[in-house]
């Protein structure tokens, strides 16, 4: 994600935190001294071993999980789709929540002992105890907040994946997306009609109903690219460059054409691609009049005419491009392209 810090690596996943999670142990230095500081550095980790929790599973189960980012909000785990099993998704969905419940049952009898009663049942930045009284706190907020059955809460995939075992994934999903926008609703009306007005649970609400809309968006467009292939709106015309082409023609060919991705192709084999990307990282170090093949990239998926188009789409996000060569019988046909597949979406939604 842009404006990350990497951390360090578990499990083979990078653990980021975003540039704008920093302020947050300013704001509580500020409120709460070194105590306040405590407190938000036991929410990172709580919340990294929430998002762990979920992508250890997911990854169990063969989803690719790339990398975990720490937002003010809250942590992101960015990972390949998500599978439409119901059973999987349940198990990736709930295992966050339940990480955190377990964490709050076992630090339970050890606070309680260690804190008394008192400082466990009132936190607050005051004293140390109560302070750390935080740690059972934060996990049961976490998980109470994560349970709640609306997108993008983890309780909304959870509601869906039960809905899905009676009924088919889209119409579970635009059940679940309803709730959503109810419990938005109903947290935006408390946030309006508290004195003074509640501006965060106002905001949360506002989160909560896009995101619901969102979910029901992206479901909604697997469904109609599901039913595509590339053959479907593969463009017709494609240009090719050769691996000795410099940078700067390819600029103009660039400028001149609907394409910002080229097959690099020699003796008639693709032996390279060349997107925009590639270009842009590189220009400004290495200058226009290299030739293409300092820059290619040599691993790079590729298609046929007959892959679906959200299987496209899938590989699109996972390498991070916009378009992907087509090859058939080892010949390169054309290339698929991001704005051919939104073209069928924004003329079927
Ligand atoms: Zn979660």
């Amino acid at each position: 994600m842009k404006g990350s810090i990497k951390l360090f690596k578990l499990f083979g996943i990078s653990i980021n935190i975003h540039i704008t999670f920093l302020i947050l142990p300013i704001i509580f230095f500020t409120i709460g001294g070194f105590k306040g500081l405590f407190v938000i550095i036991a929410v990172f980790v709580l919340v990294t071993f929430h998002e762990l929790s979920h992508s250890l599973v997911a990854k169990r189960h063969g989803v690719v999980v790339k990398e975990i980012t720490l937002l003010p909000i809250g942590g992101v785990a960015s990972m390949g789709s998500i599978p439409e099993k119901p059973q999987q998704e349940f198990e990736i969905s709930i295992a966050g929540p339940l990480l955190n419940i377990l964490m709050a049952i076992l630090f339970f009898v050890p606070l309680y002992s260690l804190l008394g009663q008192k400082a466990l049942f009132s936190p607050s930045f005051e004293t140390w105890p109560q302070a750390i009284a935080y740690l059972f706190w934060i996990n049961l907020m976490l998980a109470g907040f994560n349970l709640l059955p609306a997108f993008p809460m983890d309780g909304g995939r959870i509601l869906r994946s039960f809905l899905a075992q009676r009924m088919g994934y889209l119409n579970a999903t635009k059940i679940a997306v309803n709730f959503g926008h109810i419990f938005a609703l109903i947290f935006g009306f408390i946030g309006l009609i508290s004195q003074p007005p509640h501006i965060l649970l106002i905001i949360i609400a506002v989160f909560i109903y896009m995101a619901a809309s969102a979910e029901e968006t992206q479901v909604e467009s697997k469904e109609i690219l599901k039913n595509f292939k590339v053959k479907d709106v593969l463009p017709k015309d494609f240009l090719t460059v050769s691996p000795n082409t410099t940078i700067s023609k390819v600029l103009e060919i660039v400028f001149h054409s609907h394409q910002e991705d080229f097959p690099v192709v020699e003796n008639g084999a693709l032996i390279g691609f060349l997107t925009s990307q590639d270009i842009v990282s590189n220009i400004h170090k290495l200058g226009i009049e290299r030739p293409v093949k300092d820059i290619m990239r040599k691993q790079f998926p590729v298609v046929t005419r007959a892959n679906s188009l959200i299987s496209v789409q899938l590989m699109m996000q996972e390498d991070n491009i916009k378009a992907i060569p087509v090859v058939e019988d080892g010949i390169i046909c054309g290339i698929v392209s991001l704005e051919d597949i939104g073209r069928v979406y924004s003329m079927l939604r």
